[in-house]
């Protein structure tokens, strides 16, 4: 960032699509190269170039970590191999016993490590539906607030700020899961979160083909204790992926205004489709549910689309249809599912930037293809 002005800070676009760029002040390269390079020789005796060994730090993933810090208007950001691993680590540095109200209506996989965290007593969950439990289930006694907003696939939106508000009166510290909005619609630390997980295996990467993850803090002290646990199990992104990961989010502002485009135009379209029972969608992003009025129509709905792909995942430039029930969602109880309204007539939408017209005309033939049958 050498030939920036100082007196200006970029807006959100710029930084996006300026990534990575000019950090080899060797050749002057425009993109950084990937530094392969496990070990790193010192200079003289007691001497480091700051890079001693790349589970501790390298540089192709430290440009990745200063973009995700600065995008998410945070001060720290570290780059994980997964989600998952995101979220693990920004668990773990909380005590044994830890007490956490955390959103129902969650992530598949953050929710069973949760019930076996929760098994082995090393924490113990407050799960709550709306905004108002949530509000409601913070005491004195919480030390952690996990939310997802809005929530996978309910699409349940929670105030951060107010909960935020709430959490921080009772000495909680508040961790906010922004994969489905990313910065473009939410910045979660602005709002007074104090940590931010991604799966940025989802729209941070956007093309379907890295696995990753991020946490982000503003607190140094916070940001201190991830890293000495990231440096002790190694949880870290590799210098490619790490790659991968700035290339794709150079275009994320793009993507999220077209799949914005195309999902509102897809809403329309199921709201008045009569073999559709309910649509959720916030009107931000590409993340759209519903419910269809036939449910055992599922099998063939899906077999009929040829534009959107049945496959689990979201976020990326192709559309995908997923089945939360069968896919994301199986190792949640049907009875538990159930009680907070995951029915088994949901499917899940991650709108890509294809031409909406391929979509909607997708969408069209696999519903008139579900209602044939009712004939038989
Ligand atoms: C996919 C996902 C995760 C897990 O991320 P991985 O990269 O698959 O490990 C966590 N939270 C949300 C909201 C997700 O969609």
């Amino acid at each position: 960032m050498h030939n920036q002005t100082e007196n200006k800070t970029p807006k959100l676009d710029t930084i996006l699509s300026h990534i990575g760029i000019n950090h080899d002040e060797a050749t002057g390269a425009l993109i950084s190269p990937i530094h392969f390079s496990t070990t790193y020789q010192h200079p003289e005796f007691g001497q480091s170039t700051g890079y001693d060994y790349t589970r501790t730090k390298n540089p192709t993933r430290t440009n990745l970590e200063e973009a995700l810090a600065s995008i998410e208007s945070g001060q720290f950001a570290i780059a994980t191999s997964s989600g998952m691993s995101a979220i693990v680590l920004a668990l773990d540095i909380f005590p044994v016993g830890a007490k956490i109200v955390a959103s129902r209506d969650l992530y598949g996989g953050s929710f069973r490590w949760f019930n076996d965290q929760e098994k082995r007593g090393r924490f113990f969950f407050d799960y709550v539906v709306t905004e108002k439990d949530m509000l409601g289930a913070i005491s004195k006694e919480t030390d952690v607030v996990y939310i997802e907003t809005p929530t996978n696939p309910l699409m349940i939106e929670v105030d951060i700020a107010k909960v935020a508000k709430k959490a921080h009166e009772n000495g909680a510290t508040v961790i906010v899961d922004n994969t489905f909005y990313t910065p473009i619609y939410q910045q979660p630390l602005t709002l007074g979160a104090d940590i931010v997980v991604h799966s940025a295996t989802k729209y941070l990467s956007g093309h379907n083909d890295v696995l990753a993850g991020a946490v982000i803090v503003k607190e140094a002290a916070l940001y201190e204790q991830l890293l000495y646990n990231l440096n002790t199990t190694g949880p870290v992104l590799s210098p490619f992926d790490s790659y991968l990961v700035m290339r794709g989010l150079k275009t994320l502002s793009l993507r999220m205004q077209r799949a914005t485009q195309n999902a509102t135009e897809i809403v329309n379209f199921l709201r008045q489709h009569a073999a559709v029972k309910s649509v959720l969608y916030t009107g931000l992003g590409g993340m759209i549910s519903f419910k269809v009025k036939d449910q055992s129509k599922i099998p063939t709905i899906i077999n009929s689309l040829s534009v959107i792909t049945f496959a689990e995942s979201l976020g990326g430039v192709e559309s995908l249809i997923t089945y939360p029930t069968t896919q994301t969602h199986a190792d949640i109880p049907q009875a538990v599912r159930a009680s907070y309204g995951l029915t088994d007539d949901l499917l899940r939408l991650s709108i890509g930037i294809e031409d909406v017209s391929d979509l909607i005309d997708d969408l069209k033939l696999a519903l008139a293809e579900g209602e044939k049958n009712d004939e038989v």
